[in-house]
């Protein structure tokens, strides 16, 4: 601990009596230099991490999440905050002095983690080897054999990181040592009969292929153990009681601090989002109301307002596409979603980087029914795929439930979320400012915020010709990013129990019982991640209104949206400094 401390000083100083007489340009290099050193050292720590993000030098090594590893991360972690204390933010650019921010904040956040929040004692969900494994069998960054030598080195240290794991759980909650039986029990098909194939019609040599199956017997045992142990665990919480779920308002505020990166505080966006709920449910009576003829005729109105809100919501769900048209549908939309967003100026798109819409890959099917997939940080030139899952296959009933969720207006919304001028259009700019610290350590209330402003933003320029049809599924949209601020936010520092929320989810939010049922367990399982959208969303909208107060006349919304999106996916607090200081 000394050490480091003294390392962190000397750094400091180093950096304090940097030359003055260096080039600007001298700064900026010594920063890049050091941002790929970062990444390769943070790479060796975190070789799983590494693979996710598409960088393969380390593909052969498994890292066991023992005191000894989280010791090195430690004192990385110190040297890379030392490191940055040491550069002379005055002699960068600001989208330099960008990467220098969100890589300090995230170093914290890291640290924080490993000695504060301390997830790896209390979710034994944080111990699963198969998705590694599972990618270096489904991407093809080597030929199989190597593939396979690299898989090899990494099957020898599973016994040592399920040991590990096991020593180092502590105080579990009940939810995440269910979810790591569910995870692993899954994971075991990773080590199955397919992989025992693959190496069979391997060019491994015989001695190689004995000791890979030697390795995938232990590895095997080993997740065995792992399920058994959890099985035993999940037995004794059950008998005796298991930490809570809730994190509390202390540990939530740090949390909420580190991971959103917002000018509110969580206990502010919690106050805003009750506000933002009830001028909803105000502005969907009076459309539920205009509506009500149109779709119920002389029917008597409910009495109570929910009740007439829910049941025009459930008239307007009968409009929608047949299963088969499905992701034809999808793929009209993305043209015309481009020409509406080019012929009202909302902001630049590009054409030479065209989206792709596909069908949903097998391996991805079951948890959304579309998804925007970007390439990964090191492979930034490939396609960007809108993968939309084909509903040929669900069940009729299935089906039926899912298009009257994705009905007529509210498969438009999903388009402008996820495409343009959603996550696909803002992934377009952030990947121009070509800084790799910023794509691995974006701030996920940016990115889905930009998307749920999208949205607002495309119906404010007359989108869908102002009905009340779509205003009204555009609220009930808006309504889920509300509350699952309210939700994250009233079981983490509260005492929200099931019922509650499920009242809240279905009553107030007009949601499915099943999605409110998902949604309970998500928010048992994570904590502040629900507040990113609504977070994002209201903080990039006091900006435009500030903006277009501040300028009058003078305010075009698509010089705004190219400005803000111009910085990256970092948090909307630091792009606001930014355009306020630049003319
Ligand atoms: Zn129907
Ligand atoms: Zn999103």
């Amino acid at each position: 601990m000394p050490l480091f401390a003294l390392l962190f000083c000397l750094l400091a100083l180093a950096g304090f009596h940097a030359p003055a007489s260096a080039e600007p340009g001298s700064e900026k290099q010594r920063l890049e230099q050091y941002i790929s050193t970062m990444l390769d050292g943070l790479w060796r720590l975190d070789p799983d991490a590494a693979l996710a993000a598409g960088y393969y030098r380390y593909a052969d090594r498994l890292s066991v999440p023992d005191a000894a590893t989280r010791d090195a991360t430690r004192a990385f972690l110190r040297q890379q905050l030392a490191a940055l204390a040491g550069f002379d933010e005055k002699a960068l650019a600001p989208a330099q002095r960008l990467d220098l921010i969100v890589m300090r904040r995230r170093f914290e956040a890291d640290l924080w983690e490993l000695d504060t929040f301390r997830s790896w004692q209390w979710q034994p969900s944080s111990y699963n080897v198969a998705p590694g494994f599972a990618l270096q069998l489904d991407t093809g960054y080597a030929p199989l054999d190597t593939r396979l030598r690299h898989i090899a080195a990494r099957l020898a240290a599973v016994p040592a990181y399920y040991a590990a794991a096991q020593a180092n759980i502590a105080e579990p909650t009940l939810e995440h040592t269910v979810l790591a039986i569910e995870q692993n029990q899954g994971g075991l098909a990773v080590f199955g009969e397919d992989l025992v194939q693959q190496l069979a019609r391997s060019g491994l040599a015989d001695d190689e292929k004995q000791l890979f199956r030697t390795r995938l017997t232990a590895a095997r045992a080993a997740i065995q153990g792992y399920l058994h142990f959890l099985g035993e665990l999940q037995a004794r919480l059950e008998a005796r009681g298991a930490r809570s779920f809730r994190i509390g308002p202390a540990l939530y505020a740090q949390k909420f601090g580190h991971d959103i990166q917002s000018g509110y505080t969580a206990e502010q966006l919690h106050a805003k989002a009750k506000a933002e709920k009830a001028k909803l449910h105000d502005g969907m009576e009076a459309l539920a109301r205009t509506l009500w003829p149109k779709y119920r005729g002389n029917a008597p109105v409910p009495a109570d307002r929910l009740e007439l809100i829910g049941q025009v919501i459930a008239e307007l769900g009968r409009n929608h596409v047949k299963p088969e048209a499905f992701v034809d549908t999808i793929r009209r939309q993305i043209p015309e979603l481009a020409r509406f967003v080019s012929e009202h100026d909302l902001v630049d798109q590009d054409a030479s980087r065209p989206l792709v819409v596909r069908e949903m890959p097998e391996y991805m099917r079951g948890t959304a029914g579309a998804n925007l997939q970007a390439p990964g940080p090191y492979d930034a030139g490939a396609n960007t795929y809108y993968n939309v899952t084909p509903l040929t296959g669900y069940a009729s009933e299935r089906a039926e439930s899912f298009l009257r969720e994705y009905n007529h207006w509210m498969l438009q919304l999903l388009s402008i979320h996820e495409a343009i001028p959603g996550h696909y259009t803002q992934l377009l700019h952030a990947n121009k400012s070509n800084s790799l610290v910023k794509v691995l350590f974006g701030n996920g209330a940016m990115i889905e915020g930009w998307a749920v402003y999208g949205e607002k933003m495309m119906l404010d320029a007359g989108y869908g010709g102002g009905a009340p049809e779509m205003w009204l599924i555009w609220m009930k949209w808006n309504l889920r990013a509300v509350c699952n601020t309210l939700l994250d936010y009233e079981v983490h520092t509260g005492t929200m129990n099931e019922a509650q929320a499920l009242a809240l989810l279905t009553t107030e939010a007009f949601q499915s019982q099943a999605e409110a049922v998902d949604k309970w367990r998500r928010v048992r399982l994570t904590q502040v991640q629900l507040t990113s959208y609504f977070a994002g969303y209201a903080e990039i909208t006091a900006w435009r209104d500030e903006s277009k107060a501040r300028l009058g006349k003078a305010f075009k919304l698509k010089d705004f949206n190219n400005r803000l999106l111009s910085y990256g996916s970092v948090p909307v607090r630091d792009i606001r400094q930014l355009m306020s200081e630049a003319p």
